[in-house]
């Protein structure tokens, strides 16, 4: 084998591409010729200095890449948890303004009863501005006692200027009524349209927070505006 024909078979030699006997004949040659010994000396080094480039470079790809999934991962998690506080944070608040409710203490309570006609209108406002009342209903089964319970909450629009308006806005926004149908003053008429004649045990029982008041049915017809 000849210097030309081994540098020509050389680049195929040091990437393990000839055939064993190629492989045989240039180590056979190699023994004999020194310059040739060198230029694949030579060679394999370029080849493993090309390789250990290429290796870094891949490295260095592969953490650019670590770096920004991690840098995609640390977004996600912040928008995540800001949405999540977020929400917290207007659940909380739709909670304490909208659906937080307490029984509401008498002392806070202006009672009131009207009468029109035949129409009695048991009617509760909050003393405060910064609260509104809400009467719930539910009927005690022994005789007829109308329960009524009242529940105070925050009034966030106590301070709107729709109130400076009309003292009805006003009175609409901090109260709430019931309203009994009376026939005559011994006979009341229920929402299930059945008349009701009204003896002495027959009463309203307001619940306050630490007490009740009780007032007869039969009072409330022809009553005095009465606290
Ligand atoms: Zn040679």
């Amino acid at each position: 084998m000849n210097h030309d024909v081994f540098k020509d078979l050389a680049p195929n030699y040091i990437e393990k591409l000839t055939s064993e006997e190629t492989n045989k004949q240039m180590e056979k040659h190699m023994e004999q010729c020194e310059e040739c010994r060198e230029y694949i000396k030579g060679m394999q080094e370029d080849l493993s200095v090309k390789r250990t480039r290429e290796y870094k470079k891949e490295n260095r790809n592969i953490d650019y890449l670590k770096k920004v999934r991690s840098k995609n991962r640390k977004k996600i998690f912040t928008i995540a948890g800001s949405l999540v506080s977020l929400f917290l944070i207007l659940s909380i608040g739709y909670y304490v303004l909208f659906v937080h409710m307490w029984i509401a203490d008498k002392n806070n309570v202006d009672t009131s009863i009207q009468q029109k006609g035949a129409t009695v209108t048991v009617s509760f406002q909050s003393k405060q501005d910064n609260r509104y009342l809400v009467a719930m209903r539910h009927e005690e089964k022994q005789g007829y006692i109308d329960g009524i319970i009242i529940y105070e909450n925050w009034n966030i629009f106590s301070d709107s200027k729709l109130n400076q308006f009309s003292e009805l806005a006003k009175a609409r926004q901090n109260g709430d009524s019931i309203t009994y149908t009376f026939l005559d003053e011994n006979t009341l008429l229920l929402d299930n349209g059945e008349k009701k004649k009204l003896t002495d045990e027959d009463k309203i029982r307001i619940q306050y927070k630490d007490s009740a008041k009780e007032i007869r049915l039969k009072d409330l017809y022809n009553a005095k505006n009465s606290r």
